[in-house]
């Protein structure tokens, strides 16, 4: 986080910023080999005066954003931007559904940008029901582990092998019928895809899956680089088959087949 620039949103308008980092000149030795804490951090907005922040508008609850433009990389095929973590979700369920409205299909679609996923899964939990979903499926990122210092044991998916299906997280087991019915389909249309499992961390499905009597769900996600930090990258293949993957699954759910994912 030190020396990232950020935006505070107050009621005034963008504070521009950056979070405080001490000059390595002034460190002791100690203070250098030490991690700085976020509680320890503070964002410096120019001010000189207590009377000048007090002029911005700023107050505590004000949301603030990391500064991170959207920006192809130099390979053209790769993006770099900040909270791929869940935007790319968002972005992925737009386009889906842009392309079934000139497509024939069985369903009722809704795409939901929840809120709070981080904190709780709160977003999933409200939405579902107004949407009464009979099958769901979370549009998410997938954990990228092709740097350096991620070990393969610990996650083995890469930018650029296709869309990640998520076999098991800390919030679901997915169904299995539902599993194999999106395998299945990428395989019969030759869409790349990687499993990922993960002992930790969980998504929006984690909530929904939950709702009611329970809702057959899974996990489509385009591996990302860095996530949780201010700027992800992720390679545009990967997002376009994870576009084509599920527009053909939404295709594939008639009555019989969601039936029979629970029967
Ligand atoms: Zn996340």
């Amino acid at each position: 986080m030190l020396a990232q620039r950020v935006v505070i949103k107050t009621r005034k308008g963008d504070i521009w910023g950056i979070i405080g980092s001490k000059p390595p000149h002034i460190l002791t030795e100690e203070e250098r080999k030490k991690l700085q804490e976020p509680k320890d951090m503070y964002i410096d907005v120019g001010a000189t005066s207590a009377d000048e922040v007090k002029a911005l508008g700023i107050r505590p609850g004000d949301p603030i954003i990391p500064i991170c433009p959207f920006t192809p990389l130099g390979t053209g095929k790769t993006y770099m931007a900040k909270a791929l973590d869940d935007r790319l979700g968002c972005a992925l369920f737009i386009d889906v559904i842009k392309k079934l409205v000139r497509e024939k299909h069985p369903n009722t679609v809704f795409g939901v940008g929840t809120v709070q996923e981080e904190v709780g899964l709160r977003g999933a939990q409200t939405s579902s029901w107004i949407v009464e979903p009979d099958v769901g499926l979370t549009m998410e990122i997938g954990i990228a582990g092709d740097v350096p210092n991620v070990k393969k044991e610990e996650v083995q998916e890469k930018l650029g092998k296709g869309p990640v299906i998520v076999i098991r997280d800390a919030s679901m087991v997915p169904n299995l019928r539902l599993r194999d019915l999106v395998v299945t389909t990428a395989d019969e249309l030759k869409i790349p895809y990687q499993f990922e499992l993960l002992e930790g961390g969980g998504t929006d499905s984690g909530a929904i899956h939950l709702h009611r009597q329970g809702v057959p769900n899974l996990v489509i996600g385009v591996p990302t680089r860095h996530i949780h930090s201010h700027a992800g990258i992720f390679h545009r293949e990967d997002y376009d088959h994870a576009v084509k993957l599920v527009t053909a699954v939404v295709k594939r759910l008639d009555e019989e087949t969601v039936t029979s994912l629970t029967e």
